[in-house]
């Protein structure tokens, strides 16, 4: 199928982006790396009259850092997560990531910020962004806000970018010393969007470990799993009876009791071992805060 006619627009700076999305609200859609967006457009589930197109403004593609955070500017592409010797550094866990996005030729064109504003409940980075705790800026004429990751994803393709709003760049806090971290799924085949998928972050602090999980294609936004993170501060090496019973209670108000969220259930308990066994190597000493 073909999308109904639009209006294509190529901003060459953030405030021909923001004076077009004042003036179409709803009518407009940003485009990015179109990988989403457009397969939506040809089959009609989305309809803008407008697209903006952001792809030639340099200063979106920007990775950077200061003394206290990584910052990733939106047009980032995926296979450039692969790449990015700073994401490396400070978030191995997206590089990880990326390994379990789509395929080669989605990774070249899709983006970073692409991802986080679709956010679809399946994706990898959206969980990612909120395990980091994660700050998004977003821009408009009113100017620039910040608004953490926790609070981003409002449910599926919702997020807290309002109509004449873009996301302009991602804040990652630089993970402490000793920090590993992992991630695995489970999907119909590898690069499908996932069935069940956990992250984790293993901190050492004064010669104890602490835990903090997330999973995604659960729920309708990345969900964070507090049982489960607290298991390893009651228990150092919890048992598979106490993980399944921690992932039950913490999926509790947000997945069905039928066959389908049974299954959901049996799969990320198996994948806390999964990702437990394929931890990224500890952060070392004067690559973070
Ligand atoms: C076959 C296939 C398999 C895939 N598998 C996976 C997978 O396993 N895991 C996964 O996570 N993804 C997967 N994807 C999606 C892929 O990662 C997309 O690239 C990504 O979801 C969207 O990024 P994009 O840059 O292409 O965004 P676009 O398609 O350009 O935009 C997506 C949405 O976000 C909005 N948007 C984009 N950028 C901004 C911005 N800066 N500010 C405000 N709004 C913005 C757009 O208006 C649109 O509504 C798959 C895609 C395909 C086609």
């Amino acid at each position: 199928m073909k999308p109904k006619a639009f209006q294509y627009e190529s901003a060459s700076t953030l405030e021909a982006v923001y004076a077009l999305l004042e003036d179409h609200g709803d009518d407009a859609k940003v485009l990015a790396g179109g990988q989403s967006l457009i397969p939506m457009m040809n089959l009609r589930m989305s309809s803008p009259s407008v697209l903006i197109d952001i792809n030639r403004i340099a200063a979106l593609k920007l990775v950077s850092e200061n003394e206290h955070e990584l910052r990733i500017g939106v047009l980032t592409r995926h296979h450039q997560i692969q790449s990015n010797p700073l994401v490396a550094r400070y978030a191995p866990l997206l590089r990880l990531a990326v390994e379990h996005v789509a395929h080669l030729a989605i990774r070249n064109r899709g983006t970073f910020g692409g991802s986080l504003c679709h956010a679809d409940p399946a994706a990898e980075f959206p969980a990612c962004a909120v395990l980091l705790n994660a700050t998004m800026e977003i821009g408009s004429v009113r100017g620039t806000r910040l608004v953490k990751a926790r609070e981003f994803f409002h449910g599926p393709f919702t997020t807290a970018v309002e109509a004449d709003e873009m996301l302009l760049a991602v804040r990652i806090p630089k993970p402490p010393p000793g920090a590993r971290f992992g991630i695995d799924e489970l999907s119909r085949r590898h690069g499908d969007f996932a069935i069940a998928g956990l992250c984790v972050s293993v901190n050492s602090l004064a010669g104890r470990e602490s835990f903090e999980w997330v999973a995604f294609g659960i729920a309708d936004r990345p969900l964070l799993l507090g049982t489960l993170s607290a298991l390893w501060a009651n228990q150092s090496t919890p048992d598979r009876q106490a993980v399944a019973e921690a992932i039950s209670t913490d999926f509790r108000s947000h997945v069905d009791n039928n066959d389908e969220g049974q299954l959901k259930r049996l799969l990320s308990a198996e994948l806390v071992w999964r990702c437990l066994k394929s931890l990224s190597a500890p952060i070392p000493q004067g690559a973070s805060q």
